[in-house]
């Protein structure tokens, strides 16, 4: 649905977006995720349309951003970082007046504007003027636009900042539910938003895709998969004589003591080697019980700083997981 090929942004010398190349189906929820200053809003920008790219290329469902820009904008609704909102007209009046600008049919224009108040859950507040809501109403009428004209792409720049918790949640809730008809892109430096939205998810560092897929993929495929945390009841030299005994282990550290005689350690297989089994029965089979068994895997924020972060390494990562 959107094709997003070999994306470059240049601000005077100052690169913004490198080599950006992004496939999205339609259908999918994508969170860009990145901290500020990443190129989210600029590679969203470049999709729209609304600035050019340097070089590379946008397609939304076949059609080229820059060289069938009606069909290709035609398909797209936009919520830019700051809505851009009449703020003295009222709800209504401000999206009959988008209604317009997308040349919904007139005729049809009434109707489709009472399903979005309905469905964003503006109809209370249609006769009001837009600067007398609240932050969230107002960030509500910012996704109303973005839906006026039915488009089938929604981008979404940082739906969610500025709001409280609450509204994070109502807005979370409704772009949920538009995932159901539209296929989005939303930006975010928050991991909980983009993992609790997204079914897939982009991190962009500097610039450029430092790592992608599900949030589960993510966390799976930067985890160390065959790292397991132990606790152990007995003394560290009965755990080591049981564990010496194991084929492909690759190492054995030390976790401490975190729980009256026992031994926390964290095993590591030879390459994808799943350890558990082995683990069990030879634990068992030495009849010392095994309090606890589980494998390591990146949280997605150790993730997300492991990827924007050269200084991080994952061993000190996981060695948090507790
Ligand atoms: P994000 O949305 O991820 O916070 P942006 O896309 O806004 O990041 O910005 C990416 C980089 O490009 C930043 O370093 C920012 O300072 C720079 N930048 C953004 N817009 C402009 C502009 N109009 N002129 C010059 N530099 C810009
Ligand atoms: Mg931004």
């Amino acid at each position: 649905m959107i094709k997003i090929d070999n994306l470059w942004k240049n601000y005077g010398n100052h690169t913004a977006v490198k080599a950006i190349n992004l496939e999205i189906e339609k259908g999918e929820i994508v969170g860009l995720l990145g901290p500020n200053g990443a190129g989210k809003s600029t590679t969203m920008n470049i999709i729209t349309g609304y600035i050019s790219a340097t070089e590379g290329s946008v397609s939304i469902d076949g059609f080229d951003i820059l060289k069938s820009p009606i069909q290709a904008k035609k398909r797209i609704g936009y919520l830019p970082e700051i809505p851009p909102l009449y703020t003295d007209m009222t709800v209504e009046e401000y999206l009959i007046f988008v209604s317009k600008l997308k040349k919904v049919e007139k005729n049809k224009s009434k109707e489709h504007i009472d399903t979005i108040l309905e469905s964003i859950k503006l109809t209370d507040v249609r006769k009001r003027l837009i600067k007398n809501l609240s932050k969230g109403y107002k960030q509500r009428v910012g996704l109303a636009q973005a839906i006026v004209g039915n488009p089938e792409v929604l981008i979404l720049d940082e739906p969610t900042v500025g709001l409280d918790p609450k509204q994070i949640i109502e807005i979370r809730d409704l772009i949920s539910k538009l995932g159901k008809e539209h296929t989005i892109i939303l930006s975010s430096h928050i991991l909980s938003e983009v993992s609790a939205i997204c079914d897939r998810v982009v991190i962009i560092n500097k610039g450029s895709i430092v790592a992608e897929g599900t949030p589960e993929d993510l966390s799976h495929k930067l985890s160390c998969g065959t790292k397991i945390a132990l606790r152990i009841k007995s003394s560290k030299a009965e755990a080591d004589e049981v564990i010496k005994n194991i084929p492909y282990i690759n190492s054995i550290t030390d976790d401490g003591i975190k729980e009256p005689n026992t031994i926390d350690l964290i095993v590591e297989g030879k390459e994808d080697y799943d350890l558990r089994e082995d683990l069990f029965n030879a634990f068992s089979k030495a009849n010392i019980p095994l309090l606890m068994m589980k494998p390591l895997n990146l949280t997605l924020e150790e993730i997300f700083l492991e990827v924007t972060d050269e200084s991080k390494e994952v061993s000190s990562n996981v060695a948090n997981i507790k």
